[in-house]
């Protein structure tokens, strides 16, 4: 969709006490007026950064309610306020606590896939990029890991001292699910010169037939350090927009270009444009969950220095 001049002119005005921070899996336009794209932790840093009063923030509820913890004294806004993640939305706070009682001597890992009461239970919070790093600088030899269980998959695969237990059983994204291992082949076939990149999201048979595990943002990293010029990529295919922007002169494919999260893309150009005008849907987080969800976030700086 092209955004007209006016529409663009009124947006920047609006900007100026309001920051937007968008997902790497927002729509193009969306992308193209935020002021930082990134995954959710980037993102949250990015907010930290900057002095405004109002965060409209593009992405899913857990996203946002960490923008919301990590500033208190700012109004976070989104989009849509049913943007909630399924997969953040398969681990309940009670599960946690259930896994606790049942392995008292574990470490609870969660991803920050999670939802704030969930999150407040939890020892230590990880992102994909560094769930690896954080799982072995911990003493404990057990780890209750949520909610993706194949992100739980990928740490056991790299740290084979410990036991890694999923919770729930089998926690996961239902975007990346929609990737095979026929993609994979059928993709090198049509590519053969492309690295192909895969989200540790996705099924152990897919990332089995990667040549890099990598978040987002190590996707990123990946197609600007390496020298091949053409990527498969193998997550949501929002992401291609922002590569094909910064990095012209490679080739990115989608693994599967049906691979697309419906809830990432209830933010819609309209309900955007509605928020940064009318500032209605603010984003809240209770005082004392917020309070202990810090501290497993904070934990995770420390421990992934
Ligand atoms: S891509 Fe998966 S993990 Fe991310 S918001 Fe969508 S459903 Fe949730």
């Amino acid at each position: 969709m092209v955004i007209d001049e006016a529409t663009l002119k009124e947006v920047e005005e609006l900007k100026k006490d309001c920051i937007v921070l968008a997902h790497n899996y927002q729509i193009p336009e969306i992308q193209d007026v935020a002021d930082f794209i990134g995954d959710s932790l980037g993102l949250c840093r990015a907010a930290q950064r900057v002095d405004k009063p109002y965060i409209l923030f593009c992405g899913v509820d857990f996203m946002a309610e960490s923008a919301a913890m990590l500033n208190p004294d700012k109004t976070v806004l989104m989009p849509d306020l049913e943007a909630h993640c399924p997969m953040a939305a398969q681990l309940p706070a009670k599960l946690v606590r259930e896994a606790r009682e049942e392995h008292p001597d574990a470490a609870v890992v969660l991803y920050i896939n999670t939802r704030l009461e969930a999150r407040a239970e939890a020892d230590v919070i990880c992102t994909s990029a560094n769930a690896v790093k954080i799982v072995k600088a911990l003493p404990e030899k057990k780890i209750i890991f949520g909610p993706d269980a194949n992100l739980a998959w990928h740490v056991q695969r790299h740290v084979k001292d410990k036991e890694i237990i999923p919770v729930p059983a089998k926690g996961h994204c239902i975007t990346h699910l929609l990737f095979k291992p026929e993609h994979v082949e059928k993709a090198r076939e049509e590519h053969p010169d492309a690295e192909v990149l895969i989200h540790p999201e996705c099924t152990p048979e897919v990332q089995l037939l990667a040549d890099y595990i990598c978040s987002t943002e190590q996707m990123v990293k990946r197609a600007r350090e390496s020298s091949a010029t053409e990527f498969i990529i193998g997550t949501e295919v929002g992401l291609i927009y922002r590569l094909q922007k910064e990095f012209p002169d490679k080739k990115f494919y989608p693994l599967y270009e049906k691979a697309v999260c419906r809830t990432m893309k209830m933010n819609t150009w309209e309900k955007f444009l509605t928020q940064l005008r009318e500032r209605k849907n603010v984003v809240r987080v209770e005082p004392k969950i917020a309070e202990r969800a810090l501290l497993s976030l904070e934990r995770m700086l420390e421990l992934s220095k």
